[in-house]
């Protein structure tokens, strides 16, 4: 380097620290805040809470069979996907992968990781009194297993065994007539229900790399209706009655254009619900005067509306 560049070098370098010493000197602005749970640092955690106005969403997914052709994780990667654009749209906390739920009926199914039902429900229950422990007040619960139905509604009415300083919401979108006979119209199969059309076509649509669709045909979705002599009866086994493939549909008739469509609606969904949430009031106060008087029951009063 010449004698002339480098003092011009050293004026550079004597000229940036003074900007940068300056009065006028602009903070730097402080990185976007992940959306991502594990990528927060603790202190930036800290803002995220405030940022996201005490809320999280925790995506619930499982570890099994979705027909011959789609991957065991199905159900976590479509759901998180969901929740991930969502939460970017409107800012919220994602938790980490969380496989633990309800999957008995495919345990005779290759890949399938079944919990035991109590611990299922010790460990929804400590991972929500941990995420309020740290502000996280209102959690948002989004399902990506039919399986997790059944339970998911036991574990949010179990919310009211004991009083608690946080709220659970469960995602269940419904959609206006016109997005429904939009739907309808992209549709082209009537039985769907496991690895069929639906989410086969979500996965071509953000993971196509994971779907394995000239196998889409190698096994039956069929319903077997195998306990049809059955009346006016329900049962555990009922699903590997009709569906002992662990299968419900064609998913050879999936296609990206829907899928695209049906992240991009149930998308719109969970960004309404995480707005309401993060605006609603009355249930904190329901909850709190149902607490109330639930330890003084013989004081409760009449309700009239006012
Ligand atoms: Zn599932």
């Amino acid at each position: 380097m010449k004698r002339s560049c480098l003092i011009l070098a050293a004026a550079l370098v004597v000229l940036t620290a003074l900007a940068g010493a300056g009065p006028q000197a602009a903070k730097p602005a402080a990185a976007p805040l992940s959306v991502h749970y594990e990528e927060l640092t603790s202190p930036d955690f800290a803002r995220a809470v405030a940022q996201s106005g005490g809320t999280c969403i925790v995506p619930l997914g499982i570890l099994e069979k979705h027909g011959p052709h789609l991957p065991l994780g199905t159900d976590l990667i479509d759901c998180r996907e969901i929740s991930l654009r969502a939460a970017a749209a409107d800012y919220t906390i994602v938790f980490p992968p969380y496989f633990v739920g309800q999957i008995f009926e495919a345990e005779h199914q290759p890949g399938t990781i079944a919990y035991g039902s109590r611990m299922m429900l010790d460990l929804l229950q400590r991972t929500c009194d941990e995420l309020a422990r740290n502000g996280l007040k209102k959690i948002i619960l989004v399902n990506g297993h039919g399986g997790n139905d059944p339970f998911l509604h036991f574990f949010c009415q179990a919310q009211l065994e004991t009083r608690r300083d946080y709220i659970v919401y469960l995602f269940e979108p419904s959609y206006d007539e016109a997005t429904e006979a939009k739907l309808d119209k992209m549709r082209k199969t009537t039985v769907d229900g496991h690895a069929g059309e639906e989410e086969t076509s979500v996965m071509l649509a953000h993971h196509p790399e994971l779907v394995r669709l000239d196998r889409a045909k190698d096994e039956s979705g069929e319903d077997q209706k195998r306990q049809a002599g059955l009346k006016n009866a329900y049962t555990g086994i009922w699903w590997y009655a009709g569906q002992p493939n662990h299968y419900r549909g064609d998913g050879s008739a999936g296609n990206a254009a829907f899928g695209q469509v049906l992240l991009e609606t149930e998308t719109a969904a969970l960004v309404e619900m995480i707005r309401s949430v993060k605006k609603d009031a009355v249930t904190a106060e329901l909850q709190k005067r149902f607490f109330d008087d639930a330890a003084k029951p013989l004081e409760t009063k009449p309700f009239i509306k006012k």
